[in-house]
């Protein structure tokens, strides 16, 4: 029977579940696949982008250690695509290879001061206090009054961790490093801002709620908010979602506050204009519009200018994919351009046979990790049926990708590998009764995984 060799760059859920997918379906020929991942752990942003203390999410990584764990799936950890491993090489031991690889920088935001000092971007602060392995392990939480810009669910995420008190993040797989430096946090204002008006944000109801719920936290919003035009009016009755983040805003603004040693404020119609600096050239205010609505279901500028002091600024604008060598990439999306996973050329819109994308790099960085599997399955039928156009491998044989990754002296992980690290973080956690205490280091995180030492500590 014909066999499929099948690469897949990027252990996400995205690659995961097309892996998973590809295995279950109905096909006249065999299936091996190898995955690729650049960080010696898989789970891509359920590991490195929900937010620690949020496990229900976390727990995602159940199913897909399921799938995994089944055995069917070799998995090649700290390996990179571009630098351990090329498309030459794909091609040289695969009939095909699907790029899952997602997105993990920041969006811009161009207004003037948004790279002075203490103006970040959510994705990096994300990446710190999720234990990435490629970020600092330091974070300068220096500031009192600090700014966060966007309304989707990861400003929300980036506020939360913000206005937090650290001892509630204990029990969470929170990183020590993080846990320390939040502890000595002097925060006491998060002001979040929005273009546009409560029946307009990206939020989820679930994650907005838990915001009211924060310990010794105020949530503020403000009244002239809330003086809603016909279409927001409309979006609330037709809208379950939207009724229900109405609801909870309106609760907020019923509440008492005053009693409580932080603030988290929602500001709406407020569109960026600035980030301004101090005579050290640090960020000392924000300046922006504020909005009104357009009539349209959008917001045109009053011409009202106002500003909040603040020391820290984070945009949270959405995330950004990356371009990977010798594959098309469309830097005004941040995707890879294809055609329903069917990679095209950039320049001609041609296939590129035998390359394939699925997840936020095939789609943009946006939906939940449950959407990557209607993804994976859209791109997997197009696997199977192009057969004619696979690629043609000169050397197909599975040892042959662990000798080439010998030769080049990379030290790439395997499942066995992730399963002694996912043990060790999970032993560290129980000694201090919390879920798990992450290994940050990435070469920490390599020695843990193949056992070449006998004492590895936790990060720092
Ligand atoms: C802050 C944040 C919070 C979120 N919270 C939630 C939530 O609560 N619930 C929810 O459903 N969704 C949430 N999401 C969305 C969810 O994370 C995404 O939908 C999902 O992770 C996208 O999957 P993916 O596999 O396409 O990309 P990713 O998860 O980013 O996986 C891509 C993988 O590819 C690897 N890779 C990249 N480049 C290379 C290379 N050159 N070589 C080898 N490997 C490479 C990366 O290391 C990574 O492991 C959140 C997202 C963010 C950013």
């Amino acid at each position: 029977m014909t066999k499929l060799r099948l690469a897949i760059v990027g252990a996400g859920p995205a690659g995961i579940y097309a892996a998973d997918i590809l295995l279950k379906a109905e096909r006249g020929f065999d299936v091996s696949i190898d995955l690729f991942e650049q960080l010696p752990a898989p789970y891509g942003l359920v590991r490195y982008g929900v937010a620690p203390d949020h496990p229900r999410i976390k727990g995602i990584i159940t199913a897909l250690r399921d799938v995994l764990d089944r055995g069917d799936i070799r998995i090649f950890g700290n390996v990179k695509f571009g630098t351990d491993i090329t498309l030459d090489d794909l091609k040289r031991h695969y009939n095909a290879v699907i790029f899952s690889t997602g997105a993990i920088r920041d969006a811009d935001l161009d207004i003037p001061g948004i790279d002075l000092k203490g103006s970040y971007g959510a994705a990096e602060f994300v990446s710190w206090f999720d234990g990435h392995p490629d970020v600092p392990r330091t974070w300068p939480l220096e500031a009192e009054s600090v700014a966060v810009i966007g309304n989707g669910n990861v400003a929300l995420d980036v506020s939360r961790i913000l206005a937090k008190h650290a001892e509630d993040l204990l029990p969470t797989e929170v990183p020590d490093n993080v846990y320390e430096i939040l502890q000595s946090s002097p925060v006491t204002d998060v002001h979040v801002f929005g273009r546009r008006g409560p029946a307009q944000v990206k939020f989820t109801p679930l994650e907005l709620r838990e915001l009211g719920e924060l310990r010794d936290v105020d949530m503020i919003v403000y009244d002239e908010d809330f003086d809603y035009d016909e279409q927001s009016k409309d979006a609330i009755a037709s809208n379950k979602q939207v009724m229900v983040i109405d609801r909870v805003l309106q609760q907020w603004r019923q509440r008492e506050v005053g009693a409580a040693s932080r603030r988290l404020h929602l500001h709406f119609y407020a569109k960026p204009l600035e980030v301004l600096p101090d005579e050290d050239g640090r960020v000392r205010a924000f300046r922006y519009e504020r909005t009104e609505p357009d009539g349209e279901g959008g917001v045109r500028g009053t011409g009202e200018i106002r500003e909040v002091e603040i020391q820290a600024l984070y945009r949270a604008v959405g995330y950004f994919g990356s371009p990977l060598p010798d594959i098309p990439f469309d830097a005004k999306h941040g995707v890879i351009p294809n055609h329903e996973g069917q990679v095209l050329r950039g320049d001609d819109n041609e296939r590129m046979y035998g390359v394939y994308a699925t997840g936020w790099i095939k789609r943009g960085p946006v939906g939940l990790i449950g959407h990557t599997k209607s993804d994976a399955m859209e791109t997997i039928k197009h696997v199977i049926n192009d057969q004619g156009n696979w690629w043609s491998p000169t050397d197909p044989d599975e040892e042959s990708v662990d000798n080439l990754l010998r030769e080049r002296g990379v030290e790439y992980t395997d499942l066995d590998g992730w399963h002694n690290l996912d043990e060790h973080e999970q032993a560290l956690g129980a000694e201090r009764g919390r879920a798990r205490i992450k290994v940050v280091p990435r070469d920490e995180m390599v020695r843990v995984s193949n056992r070449t030492s006998v004492s590895a500590s936790s990060e720092d």
